[in-house]
């Protein structure tokens, strides 16, 4: 067996859309990022290369590299989960995101099970918790968003 944990930070821009799992949420800002910025799903690319000692989605799609603008983090993540699938299992993944707002509760369902989607296990794999720095800091200034993740893997066949 193998952990690994992610984290993620974005900015809160206007004019945005906001992607969390992958999944479009109703939000008065978006989020500011190279890519489509959809913090829950670097921070859980992050944990999967973590755990396989496989550095950060950083050295894997550089955020200077045009190839990478706006792209779809859903699809970042697939390449990961190719780098890694003929060695590992994906046992469950715990999510959290930290802020004062959106709501996360109404989409909560809709991200488990999109994010299960995306890894192809169980929805019962897969948590979405949401928390608020109540009122501290940055977070708190609702000036953007934290997503962490933790995963654990279980090896197939020896290490990568
Ligand atoms: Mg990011």
């Amino acid at each position: 067996m193998r952990i690994g944990q992610g984290i993620d930070f974005h900015r809160f821009i206007a004019d945005q859309p906001m992607k969390l799992g992958g999944v479009t949420i109703e939000s008065d800002v978006g989020l500011l990022g190279h890519s489509d910025a959809d913090v829950l799903l670097h921070a859980l690319s992050d944990a999967i290369l973590g755990g396989c000692g496989l550095g950060d989605i950083g050295l894997h799609f550089p955020d200077n590299d045009p190839a990478y603008q706006g792209a779809d983090s859903g699809l970042l993540l697939k390449e990961v989960l190719n780098l890694i699938q003929d060695s590992y299992f994906l046992v469950n993944v715990d999510l959290t995101i930290i802020g004062e707002k959106p709501k996360i509760h109404p989409y909560r369902e809709e991200i488990r099970d999109h994010v299960a989607t995306l890894l192809d296990i169980e929805s019962s794999r897969v948590n979405v918790k949401a928390t608020t720095s109540e009122g501290m800091g940055a977070l708190g200034r609702a000036e953007g968003l934290c997503a962490m993740a933790v995963v654990l893997l279980e090896e197939k066949n020896g290490s990568l």
